[in-house]
């Protein structure tokens, strides 16, 4: 990399941070949670989405905004949930920014008090580093990736204030090891809290609620 894209990539990040932190603002004011759910595709993201908008109906107003390159299969997977649902495309972008995350919120106007479940684009990379103004970073990893991701992908695992473990109920079938797992993401990150969930089958979902109702 040269001194100019050096330069610019701070300038992109700059303007990033002023977006994020109005929408920061702007949803501390109205009392509203975020939450930037982000993973490998195929991590099980819009499936522990579909589970938590049935489980957490009528005790609280939620909101999704979907990120995605391309289509809008998960926004109506959600949809179909009955759940209140942006979807914003990145095309060749690999993850959600701040502006995005602004234009996402007007369209919703969601209600004082919502939580609003982003989910980003499906990567370990680029979403780390795009400060969305939400209030917390969820990492999902299920249990048929490598137990190492953690130490493969350090930047996800350290902005991360929660690692999720999901797909708990395929332990018997894979090779995957929790203790280990848990043991690299607390060496790039010593405070991060770690959670076990199957979101198909509802283990240690009740967690996973708990958590967010620590968030407010
Ligand atoms: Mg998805």
């Amino acid at each position: 990399m040269n001194s100019e894209t050096i330069t610019l990539e701070r300038r992109v990040l700059a303007k990033n941070e002023d977006v994020a932190d109005h929408n920061r603002e702007w949803l501390g004011a109205q009392g509203i949670v975020a939450v930037n759910l982000m993973s490998s595709p195929g991590a099980g993201k819009t499936t522990l989405l579909e589970r938590t908008i049935g489980d957490l109906a009528g005790s609280r107003a939620v909101a999704v905004i979907e990120g995605d390159q391309e289509t809008t299969l998960d926004a109506d997977r959600i949809k179909k949930a009955g759940c209140e649902v942006v979807q914003v495309n990145t095309g060749a972008g690999c993850h959600l920014d701040a502006e995005m995350m602004h234009s996402a919120l007007t369209s919703l106007s969601p209600a004082p008090g919502s939580l609003i479940l982003v989910e980003n684009v499906g990567n370990l990379v680029c979403p780390a580093l795009f400060d969305l103004g939400e209030r917390s970073k969820v990492v999902i990893i299920s249990v048929t990736e490598g137990t190492d991701k953690p130490l493969k992908y350090p930047y996800m695992f350290a902005a991360a204030d929660l690692v999720i473990i999901n797909k708990i109920d395929l332990l018997p079938y894979v090779d995957f090891d929790v203790e280990r797992c848990e043991g690299y993401a607390r060496s790039v990150n010593p405070k991060v809290r770690v959670l076990t969930v199957s979101a198909t089958t509802g283990e240690g979902m009740s967690d996973w609620y708990e958590w967010v109702a620590e968030q407010y």
